[in-house]
């Protein structure tokens, strides 16, 4: 048979045709497997470096954060380190003496400062340097060390803050040997008088190092204790001075008293001299005045007009004598105390209207104005009614006496109230009282030289008397005064029967 050779072409094209497309296919397929390779491996490279550099953050991270933990747990130490220091500052500072002092600082402050070795030591009043707070050395070996500190001239002389940080190497290396710590903090304390003591703080060897904020802290600490320390010597001093000045005064009271009780003796004596001689002159006078007026009455026979005019005056003057006697008497009475009072609570207004209705001729005569200021929340007033009666006469009297004719007087009452008492007084318009003479105004016999004086009688014992009657009331009497305006008088007297009681209560307790 005979088989077509086109056919047979054909078919091997075909069959070479297909081998091509398969070899084409398997060469492609393998390049392109490579290039896949390629790709995926660079894809790889770029995954590990990035791997890399996020171990390298990790790593940062890690670093960062247990930095940031160191520094809040030193920050966290700082911050307990300063409560504490605060607490124990504010104790500290209330302390009286030194010793209470060193006992206001709790060791548990250097146990939250982190401190294991702590020596405290200041100079005491013998000068001598002495450890007041020790932890973490045996008593022998921390008097070795200020035995050792004391010879140290460096040391001696301290007067900033040393640290292993700012430490000469020579002075480090005998401080980390005397205190046998190679971390430490010594600070001097000071007083006004420089460098009186100091403050260690360390730790043993081979221990952490020592932050920059346990050194402000000890810093601060030692400055405390210097202040503290100042202050307690300043209280001391003040206090002993207190003292002293206390023993003083006590001194000086009982002299006072001694003296005092003197005087009183001697006014005693005096007034009972003023009486007994009051006493022996009042009973002649009575007989001349007696006398003198049977002369003018002519129950002896005529008398000529010439001798009548003479015995009148002999009465006059008699009289006056009388009254004189008669006052320095009751002065004498009631300064020792033998007047008896009859206290009881009176109407201001019918007293003040009785003693107005008393003087209304004199007033009359010198055309002189009477006013009344009385003043409605003090009504009464408890008191012996007859002696402040002649209180207002004697002070009245001499108003409308030194108040020239158309003047005013007038009486007041006084809303104000010193502690129960009234506030009473009686002014006028007139001459007035010079400055200098005021002070001796309330003693006995003293009379301002001016003319009405010159011209008028008195005796200088009426406002001794008035003094003596205000007294005897537990009050006071003062007065001011403008020459060429007026006077003012002022006293003080018991609105009630309980101002008096506790007026007499609070003498006697302050006397005593
Ligand atoms: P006397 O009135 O008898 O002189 P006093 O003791 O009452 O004695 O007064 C003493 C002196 O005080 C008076 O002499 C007078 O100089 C002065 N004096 C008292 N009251 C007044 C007054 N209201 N105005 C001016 N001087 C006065």
């Amino acid at each position: 048979m005979d088989v077509t050779p086109p056919l047979m072409l054909h078919a091997l094209v075909v069959f070479i045709f297909i081998l091509i497309c398969i070899i084409v296919y398997l060469v492609y397929s393998f390049v392109s497997r490579e290039e896949t390779i390629a790709r995926m491996k660079a894809q790889q490279d770029k995954l590990l470096s990035s791997f890399n550099e996020l171990d390298e953050q990790a790593k940062l991270i890690v670093r960062t954060d247990l930095e940031l933990h160191k520094t809040r747990e030193e920050m966290d130490k700082r911050l307990n380190g300063l409560n504490a220091l605060q607490r124990t500052s504010r104790q500290m500072s209330q302390a009286l003496n030194e010793s209470e002092i060193f006992q206001k600082i709790s060791p548990s402050l250097f146990g939250d400062l982190g401190f294991s070795r702590i020596l405290i030591a200041c100079i005491n009043d013998n000068n001598l340097l002495k450890v007041r707070l020790n932890i973490g050395y045996k008593d022998s070996r921390a008097d070795a060390i200020l035995k050792e500190f004391e010879s140290e001239e460096t040391l001696k002389g301290l007067t900033a803050a040393l640290s292993l940080n700012n430490c000469p190497t020579k002075t480090r290396e005998r401080i980390i040997q005397i205190f046998e710590s190679d971390h430490f903090i010594l600070a001097p304390v000071t007083a006004q008088t420089g460098a009186i003591g100091f403050v260690f703080a360390g730790y043993g060897f081979n221990a952490p190092a020592m932050t920059q904020g346990d050194e402000e802290l000890i810093t601060i600490l030692a400055g405390q204790i210097g202040q503290s320390i100042e202050n307690a010597r300043l209280f001391e001093k003040v206090f002993l001075s207190s003292q002293h000045l206390e023993l003083k005064v006590a001194e000086r009271t009982k002299q006072l008293a001694t003296a005092l009780q003197k005087v009183n003796e001697i006014s005693r004596k005096k007034s009972e001299f003023i009486s007994a001689v009051s006493h022996e002159l009042r009973t002649p006078l009575t007989s001349i005045k007696g006398y003198a007026s049977i002369l003018i009455a002519g129950k002896i026979g005529d008398v000529p007009a010439a001798v009548k005019e003479r015995l009148s005056k002999i009465n006059t003057h008699s009289d006056n004598l009388v009254s004189l006697i008669n006052n320095l008497l009751d002065i004498a009475r009631i300064e020792s105390n033998r007047q008896e009072m009859k206290f009881a609570l009176y109407k201001i207004k019918s007293m003040v209207d009785n003693v107005a209705d008393l003087l209304a001729p004199q007033m009359t005569a010198k055309g002189i104005k009477l006013q009344q200021r009385l003043c409605t929340e003090v009504e009464n007033i408890y008191v012996d009614a007859s002696q402040v009666e002649r209180v207002f006469i004697n002070l009245l009297g001499n108003a409308i006496k030194f108040t020239p004719a158309q003047g005013t007087v007038t009486i007041g009452v006084s809303p104000a109230l010193d502690e129960g008492f009234a506030v009473l007084s009686v002014s006028d318009t007139g001459i007035g009282i010079p400055a200098a003479e005021i002070q001796k105004l309330f003693n006995e016999f003293f009379r301002v030289d001016n003319e009405i004086n010159q011209n008028v009688k008195g005796t200088g014992l009426g406002l001794v008397l008035a003094k003596n009657i205000v007294a005897a009331h537990h009050g006071k009497i003062w007065v001011e005064s403008t020459v060429g305006t007026g006077t003012i008088f002022y006293f003080t007297l018991p609105a009630s029967q309980k101002a008096f009681e506790e007026r007499i209560n609070l003498e006697k307790n302050y006397a005593a």
